[in-house]
């Protein structure tokens, strides 16, 4: 029962829970008692039960501290490490980055900053990504939040969480916010499943605070989700997440791009033949191309190292190569997570969400 209402406690917490639970027994039969001066006695502390209602009462003057820090980072990743996704490159590069490497010509061309990009796409497609990258090349602050975390760590508080949120971007300021999974907080209002308006709550406090960023104040929301159709029509108006940016399953041309980004440091025999890979793996996301890669790696190193005499490994480890036969094994591992089915699913909802436009 009490693990499951401390969502988001860390082990720090659950020990304060305890010790305060222990307290409140302790005031209970020793209203008077001055811990500072008292000494307690023995039968005292025999006698003390530590009580359902002593846990609840400490439950409620102890937050997460999970929720308590939102952490700010400038990610590594670059735009060398998304491969293909040219156009959306370039669509985050002048929605992001030039409002806050040019502010000038903006303010001239009286054009708007945007505040917001919705980012849509199936999952390990790249978007969290993509965020990452157009943070580090505006050399902008990251702040990532998960939409479900927001809901189950800040419980009760996730409308404070939001606020928090944005406080400390502005503080960081130039900074990104990274909503991933939005959906699962900001799907229709009304129209969530078992929802105790929560979610409600939160994409109000969401609406307040896009709107209340300033005109070129330096921070922007990337929010992320597999369901545009599902997003709260008042989220997407002008002024708010009004960018809109689809992020595809790749193609066979941008499947080679990611097997490059993810080849690029690994030893590769002269049998690998990346257009070869790109053509054999219709349906695999970037994600599982980076597990396709790993998968090979893996297989290459059990061979090496069942065949090797671990004195003879520091000499040869560098004749070992990654051959076709490993991508090959890799392949069957690695399943895409995109079907023919899936695909279509995906078009329909984005092609809906387009001319909805
Ligand atoms: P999403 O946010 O769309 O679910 P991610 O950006 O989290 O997907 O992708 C997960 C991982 O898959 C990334 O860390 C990266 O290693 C790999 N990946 C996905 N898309 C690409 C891409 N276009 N280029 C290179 N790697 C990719």
């Amino acid at each position: 029962q009490y693990a499951e209402s401390t969502h988001g406690f860390v082990g720090a917490d659950l020990e304060s829970l305890a010790r305060e639970g222990a307290m409140n027994a302790l005031r209970r039969i020793r209203p008077d008692l001055d811990l500072e001066e008292d000494e307690i006695d023995a039968e005292v502390l025999e006698s003390l039960q530590v009580t359902e209602r002593d846990f609840k009462e400490a439950l409620k003057g102890i937050q997460p501290s999970a929720m308590r820090e939102v952490f700010v980072e400038v990610p590594d990743v670059t735009w060398d490490d998304v491969g293909g996704l040219e156009d959306t490159k370039e669509r985050l590069r002048e929605t992001i980055q030039w409002p806050l490497d040019y502010p000038e010509v903006f303010e001239q061309m009286d054009m708007q900053a945007a505040k917001g990009v919705l980012m849509y796409g199936p999952p390990g497609t790249g978007k969290t990504l993509l965020a990452k990258a157009v943070a580090n090349e505006a050399q902008s602050n990251f702040i990532s939040i998960k939409g479900p975390e927001l809901l189950n760590k800040y419980v009760g508080e996730s409308e404070k969480g939001v606020r928090e949120v944005f406080e400390k971007a502005r503080s960081n300021a130039p900074t990104v916010i990274f909503f991933d999974e939005i959906d699962s907080i900001a799907g229709q209002r009304g129209r969530q499943q078992g929802d105790s308006g929560v979610g409600e709550r939160v994409v109000s406090q969401l609406l307040t605070e896009l709107d209340g960023l300033e005109e070129l104040e330096d921070v922007v929301v990337i929010a992320t989700t597999n369901r545009p159709d599902l997003i709260d029509q008042a989220l997407l108006r002008p002024g708010r997440l009004d960018r809109h940016v689809h992020v595809p399953v790749p193609d066979e041309g941008a499947r080679k791009k990611i097997f490059e980004v993810h080849t690029r440091d690994k030893p590769l025999a002269d049998s690998v033949d990346l257009d070869w890979l790109a053509e054999e793996t219709e349906g695999y996301v970037g994600a599982d191309i980076e597990a396709v890669c790993r998968e090979a790696s893996m297989a290459a190193s059990r061979e090496f190292i069942n065949s090797v005499d671990p004195e003879e490994m520091a000499d040869t480890i560098g004749n070992v190569r990654i051959s076709k036969e490993h991508f090959e094994h890799a392949l069957e591992e690695v399943n895409p997570s995109v079907t023919p089915e899936t695909r279509e699913q995906y078009e329909e909802i984005e092609e809906q969400f387009d001319t909805a436009e």
